[in-house]
């Protein structure tokens, strides 16, 4: 069968959410992805912020076969090697105390909602607490997760959703101080927004809110899910501002493919909420899954990631730069490490369209919101990888 012809039959049985770009991806080696006709594609997606490591990692890969062959899964019930020193060395990496393992994003950010009502409930044994979320923010599509997202469109058809949840403008600390009563319990952001447009906060703006997080013993949940793992070129994006937050949740990076993602916290919090009988989840941190983990950690030491992140962003804000002037329908850069996103006059033309042609050049970009084209590499990139791209989309412009 011919890839259109594979293409046509998935289009019957799989449930249209998505209008998929025309390819099937077949394997992937480095920062190339290749499809089933063998055409290469230079890849500043990473699979939407996932695959840091590059595909075809030899050690990546080997680790995971070598659970394989031992144990796949056990449940929660019982302690795996895996999962504790996964356990260890999120916990550290992120400056908290303690970790729930769970299968994606929206779960971790299920859990955290889950953790701060827990917490607010304890202290004071009301059930009427508030939480503050923000306009263009994105943290998933399962019902929590949906309820704290700030995008109408992707809300609307599913109300009423989790209640008692406001939503302020991000980066405006007027919006949010409007919203806080004595019954707010959490905030809830993204250090960076992802999905919304690529809108790092400001930094006085993360500040401000820990200090009012601070001074009304209200819970900061930062979502990292995109951000963090390294994209920012800190282990994670709020150290690049000095702050920390009580929950924070991570996925994407975190299993580099293996399905895995992580909500943690302060002992603190820990102590105050989720008690045996709370929580639970059957796969969330299975031996598989926090092998990926392991593994993942063990790679962005041995590759340096950070120091890559660090050594390479620079170069990729330049060379966008450079993009932004030649280019009369770019209007603006905004990012933070390799999460960058170019921002469209789509009067003139629309990421949409020069996501498309992109791929049809053999490169692999996104969108987000309505008119930034956003980039994701792999964090393993090299300037050569940035000028190839550079190449590719000025094609793609055409
Ligand atoms: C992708 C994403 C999520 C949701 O993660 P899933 O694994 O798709 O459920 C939540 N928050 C942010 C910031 C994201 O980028």
């Amino acid at each position: 069968m011919s890839m259109k012809q594979y293409i046509d039959e998935g289009e019957k049985v799989l449930l249209h959410t998505y209008n998929r770009y025309q390819i099937m991806l077949d394997k992937g080696d480095g920062v190339y992805l290749y499809d089933y006709d063998g055409k290469e594609y230079l890849d500043f997606c990473s699979g939407i912020a996932v695959f840091a490591l590059g595909y075809n990692n030899k050690e990546y890969n080997d680790a995971l076969k070598g659970q394989i062959d031992k144990l796949l899964h056990t449940s929660n019930y019982y302690y795996s090697m895996p999962a504790i020193e996964a356990a260890k060395k999120i916990t550290k990496a992120a400056g908290m105390d303690r970790v729930f393992f769970t299968n994606s994003g929206a779960e971790a950010i299920e859990g955290a909602v889950k953790a701060a009502r827990k917490y607010a409930f304890t202290k004071d044994g009301s059930t009427d607490h508030e939480i503050i979320a923000f306009s263009h923010s994105f943290h998933g599509r399962t019902m929590g997760a949906l309820s704290v997202t700030g995008n109408p469109k992707y809300r609307e058809a599913f109300e009423p959703g989790v209640g008692n949840i406001k939503f302020a403008e991000y980066n405006n600390i007027d919006s949010v101080k409007e919203l806080v009563n004595k019954k707010t319990c959490a905030i809830i952001m993204e250090t960076v927004q992802g999905e919304g447009g690529i809108h790092p906060a400001d930094e006085s703006f993360i500040k401000e809110i820990r200090k009012i997080c601070d001074e009304n013993g209200i819970l900061l949940i930062l979502d990292e899910i995109q951000c963090g793992m390294g994209r920012s070129g800190k282990m994670f994006a709020y150290m690049q501002y000095g702050v920390k937050p009580d929950i924070v949740t991570v996925a994407k990076a975190l299993g580099c493919g293996v399905p895995v993602g992580a909500f943690l916290m302060t002992e603190e919090v820990a102590e105050n909420s989720l008690k045996p009988g709370d929580h639970g989840t059957t796969y969330g941190g299975n031996p598989f899954a926090t092998t990926a983990i392991n593994a993942v950690f063990d790679q962005f030491e041995k590759l340096d990631v950070l120091g890559n992140v660090e050594k390479i962003t620079p170069y990729l804000e330049k060379k966008l730069d450079e993009l932004v002037s030649e280019y009369d329908f770019l209007t603006g850069r905004r990012g933070l490490g390799l999460m960058q996103g170019i921002v469209f006059d789509t009067s003139k033309k629309t990421p949409g369209e020069v996501a498309k042609a992109a791929l049809d050049n053999g490169l692999v970009l996104i969108t987000a919101g309505a008119d930034v084209l956003r980039f994701l590499p792999p964090l393993i990139i090299t300037e050569a990888d940035v000028d190839e791209m550079v190449v590719r989309l000025k094609k793609a412009f055409a």
